[in-house]
């Protein structure tokens, strides 16, 4: 590696603009980025176009991490490359796959932290749950990863490779000859409901999001991804102009004084401000309706006057109301609400208009469905924990 202030020579122009020490991942750099960054190390600037759709056709439409097997570049510009960066993604640590096909991937990421990632095999897609927090700085009080401090955001490589990685363990870069725009997928959707909240980290998010729909590479339509945000209200508008996803919103209760308890962030934007927020999003991100998400708790928000109160709340905006039967985890403080009962729920709201489909749990054997997400490490700690708490053994 030279150092950072070494003029770069070979046949390339030397630029005084001082290049960070270290190579630098060129993983999650959107196309602006990647341009800047291979002039900044001295690709000259005539040719850097050219350069840019090679270089983001071999790492976005053929999955390839190594400079070496670029083959429609120079030797001395594949040398350059790899002098000044990196292909890099997460590393798969494990990979458990349930009886019904979901499989989900421990990450771990730089630091030694980890993140979980979510594969849902269905019979007309492939969805991949993917993370964006290590964490998450909310406390929804059902949710598995709410009981996580926030370690830290994702970067927007670390983001687009749970999808890179996903690819990889599918098989699915594109063969020499085939259309990737136009061949079968397994991994067709990508929702933002892993670990995190998407809107607390909005500008890793989009860049991200911005790489997997670009019209080269990966080439998933905005139509296939959804975001999934518990109201993080202020920043809703730029999700629609600046990513044009689907949303989905983490609605779970049909009054405040329940919502603050679900969900806290709701004492922060309540149920009328986060849907005067939401009234404009299918317009503004020219998409048809807006995903409700409703968890299902027992006694706690699936009486037949919340599903009515429900209705009458998003009166006026395209949606569909997702049902979600609660997940279970071990501590958790509410327990699944019956089938007649969620049935009940969802037959008020589809007779109000709207689709409410009821989301089946997947891969609940390998502990995968919504909600459950949580670092290994982390639970790991907290049963060492709970186990010093039971037996009075306390551990350094
Ligand atoms: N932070 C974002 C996205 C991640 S959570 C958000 O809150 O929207 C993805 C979805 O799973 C959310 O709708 C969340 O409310 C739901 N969820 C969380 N814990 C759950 C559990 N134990 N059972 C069922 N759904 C859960
Ligand atoms: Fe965070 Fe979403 Fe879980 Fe709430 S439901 S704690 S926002 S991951």
């Amino acid at each position: 590696m030279t150092s950072a202030t070494t003029p770069i020579t070979q046949n390339f122009v030397t630029l005084p603009r001082k290049l960070p020490d270290g190579p630098i991942n060129l993983v999650g750099l959107t196309r602006e980025a990647l341009k800047e960054a291979l002039i900044t190390a001295g690709s000259p600037e005539k040719q850097v176009k050219m350069r840019l759709g090679q270089l983001w056709q071999w790492i976005y439409e053929k999955g390839v991490r190594d400079f070496e097997k670029m083959t429609n570049l120079s030797k001395d510009y594949r040398a350059f490359l790899a002098e000044h960066f990196v292909i890099a993604i997460p590393e798969v640590v494990s990979k458990q796959v349930s009886t019904d096909g979901t499989r989900k991937y421990l990450v771990r990421i730089a630091g030694g932290h980890e993140v979980e990632t979510v594969y849902i095999p269905e019979s007309d897609r492939g969805t991949l749950c993917i993370s964006s927090q290590v964490g998450c700085t909310l406390t929804c009080s059902f949710c598995h990863t709410g009981t996580q401090k926030l370690v830290r955001n994702l970067t927007a490589g670390e983001i687009i490779g749970q999808v890179m990685l996903a690819r990889d363990d599918l098989g699915e870069w594109p063969a020499p000859g085939r259309n990737p725009a136009t061949s079968a997928r397994l991994l067709s959707n990508i929702v933002l409901m892993g670990m995190g909240e998407p809107l607390y980290n909005f500008e890793n998010v989009r860049d991200a999001m911005k790489i997997a729909m670009d019209p080269e590479g990966i080439q998933l339509s905005r139509r296939r991804i959804t975001l999934s945000t518990s109201g993080v209200v202020p920043e809703i508008a730029r999700t629609a102009t600046e990513i044009g996803c689907l949303l989905a919103v983490s609605f779970h209760a049909t009054t405040d004084a329940v919502r603050d308890k679900l969900v806290p962030i709701n004492k922060r934007w309540n149920i009328e401000v986060l849907l005067d927020a939401l009234r404009d999003y299918p317009k503004a991100s020219n998409s048809e309706r807006i995903t409700f998400e409703y968890v299902m708790l027992k006694g706690i928000n699936d009486s037949d006057a919340d599903a009515h109160r429900l209705v009458e709340l998003i009166k006026g905006i395209p949606a569909k109301v997702n049902l979600i039967p609660f997940n279970p985890w071990p501590g958790a403080p509410y327990e699944r609400s019956s089938n007649n009962r969620i049935n009940a729920f969802s037959e008020i709201v589809y007779q109000a208009g709207y689709a409410s489909p009821v989301r089946r749990p997947r891969g609940e054997d390998i502990f995968a469905a919504c909600g459950q997400l949580k670092s290994a490490t982390e639970r790991a700690r907290k049963s060492r924990k709970d186990i010093a708490a039971e037996t009075g053994i306390h551990s350094i």
